[in-house]
């Protein structure tokens, strides 16, 4: 599909995300031909920006990101971008709107189509999708709202954004993005797991002992202290990213590989997903915060952070489900900030087998998501001149020319929205659930925080997070693979 007519509006135009992510995406779109002649951007926000600011700013964005370009194609796609100054409380705001959106449609011959993009805080969410409906803001073709995260802070929040949403849009139509779900190495668990008879046989709590995901960012809240506080690692990580992930690895195999199928794989793993009682809260849980350096602070000093706060930068859990090709294995996860280094990965690890040769190492299946990209899969074999077993490692790994091939994760996820494939992106039954498992270690954190209790474990800068967390593991014989 080329050439797809649309009128795109993006609500937080003036922001980071937009200026980061979305217009370079949305240019190599349109270098790509998805987007032509007949798509228009508008962007909103509420500086006073003219559309020729926001023109320039959109090919900042593009030599920003970009080596090389073609200067005339920068100026065409730059010149199907309006600026509309909007304070999304402003209800009359929605009416001009609405007014640009459908001369542009007219002057694009749009057929109709709107995209709608929230790319502003979290909060606002609502507001918008109340106002797009009471001021009639959709078109006569299709309709899709992108929305960003997090939806919700809770269930009950989420269901009252899903609410507001779906005034306006069908479930088909609502596209909740996690980028995580564009990038190349989470895109690969699927081929990976139901391609090789020599992972896809050996996926079960048989020859799986258990699952490791660490999500471990360097930095710490940086600016985003304010927020930061609100939240924690727990909702900020674990609720989208951290259960993506495990979802397409526990998940059965769907029948085939449409949009439909993948989400009723999905679907069908997490109705067993085992939510926590307080009582394994507490034993398979751990939380924790950073403390200062010589050069930084502690987290509860950072600027707008609460001096004390019990919101964590670190979280460490299990899950499991009762059905599904590892029902009953133990899944570890942790993220957090301030660690080591920034890097995602994944560890599988086998259990071991009786041999002559006694000892030998476990088999482990390791996919590094960022910074590189790369499975490989530890194994035993022969020392050369002595007696025992040595361990080598076989790599799947990208080549630099591979990985400058990679798009990044939001153009592919905006390029699924054009063509309206929801594979990668979040079913409200999936989000709902997750939210189940959340809400449920949060309220029993909140009331260990009432009772004046808190186990907060407060960990070093720049390591691997608190040691508190070696001890969620079920058995003496597990540990964390990645230290
Ligand atoms: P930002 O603060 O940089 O941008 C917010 C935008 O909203 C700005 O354009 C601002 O002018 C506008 N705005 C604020 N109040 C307004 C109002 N009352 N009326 C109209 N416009 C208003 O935020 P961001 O980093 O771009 O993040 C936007 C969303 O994207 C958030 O939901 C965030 O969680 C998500 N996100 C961002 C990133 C990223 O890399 N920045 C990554 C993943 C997800």
């Amino acid at each position: 599909m080329k050439n797809i007519p649309v009128i795109m509006i993006i609500f937080g135009g003036s922001g980071d995300l937009a200026h980061r992510k979305l217009y370079p995406s949305l240019f190599n779109l349109y270098e790509q031909g998805l987007i032509h002649d007949n798509f228009a951007v508008i962007g909103t926000a509420r500086r006073p920006w003219s559309h020729e600011y926001l023109r320039e700013q959109v090919s900042d964005a593009i030599h920003e990101t970009h080596d090389q370009v073609d200067e005339n194609e920068v100026k065409a796609f730059a010149s199907h971008f309006y600026y509309q100054s909007h304070d999304v409380t402003n209800v009359e705001h929605y009416v001009t709107l609405k007014k640009l959106a459908q001369e542009l449609d007219d002057r694009y011959s749009a057929q109709g189509n709107r995209l709608f993009y929230m790319a502003m805080a979290p909060r606002f969410f609502g507001t918008i999708a109340t106002h797009i409906n009471d001021q009639h803001l959709t078109g006569s073709g299709f309709n899709r709202i992108v929305v960003e995260k997090p939806f919700g802070h809770d269930i009950a929040s989420a269901e009252q954004l899903n609410k507001e949403i779906t005034a306006s849009f069908d479930e088909n139509d609502i596209f909740r993005i996690d980028h995580y779900l564009g990038k190349e190495m989470i895109q690969n668990i699927m081929p990976m797991r139901f391609t090789n008879p020599l992972i896809k046989n050996i996926w079960s709590g048989e020859y799986i002992k258990n699952i490791q995901i660490t999500l471990a960012e360097r930095l710490g809240v940086e600016a985003r202290g304010g927020y930061y506080d609100t939240s924690g690692a727990l909702r900020d990580m674990v609720q989208n990213h951290i259960f993506q992930i495990i979802t397409l690895l526990a998940m059965p195999e769907p029948k085939d590989l449409s949009s439909d199928s993948v989400h009723q794989a999905k679907q069908e793993l997490l109705k067993s997903l085992i939510i926590p009682t307080p009582e394994e809260v507490k034993k398979n849980f751990v939380r924790g915060q950073y403390l200062g350096s010589d050069t930084t602070f502690a987290y509860k000093k950072e600027p707008n952070v609460d001096p004390d706060s019990t919101t964590e930068t670190y979280v460490a859990g299990k899950t499991k489900f009762t059905s599904g090709p590892i029902a009953g294995v133990p899944i570890y996860f942790r993220t957090g900030k301030e660690f080591k280094e920034k890097k995602t990965r994944i560890d599988i690890v086998l259990k071991h087998i009786n041999n002559p040769y006694g000892q030998a190492h476990s088999n482990n299946i390791t996919i590094e998501v960022d910074p590189e990209s790369k499975i490989y899969i530890t194994i035993n074999g022969k020392k050369i001149d002595e007696p025992g077993i040595r361990r080598e490692d076989l790599t799947y790994v990208f080549s630099k020319e591979e990985m400058a091939k990679v798009p990044d994760g939001y153009e592919r996820l905006l390029h699924d929205v054009f063509v309206n494939d929801s594979t990668n992106f979040t079913h409200w039954s999936e989000l709902k659930r997750y939210w189940e498992f959340i809400d449920a270690v949060e309220d029993a954190w909140q009331k260990e925080n009432e009772a004046g209790n808190p186990e907060i474990a407060q960990y070093l800068p720049y390591r691997m997070g608190p040691k508190e967390a070696d001890n969620i593991f079920e058995s003496p014989t597990e540990h964390w693979i990645y230290e």
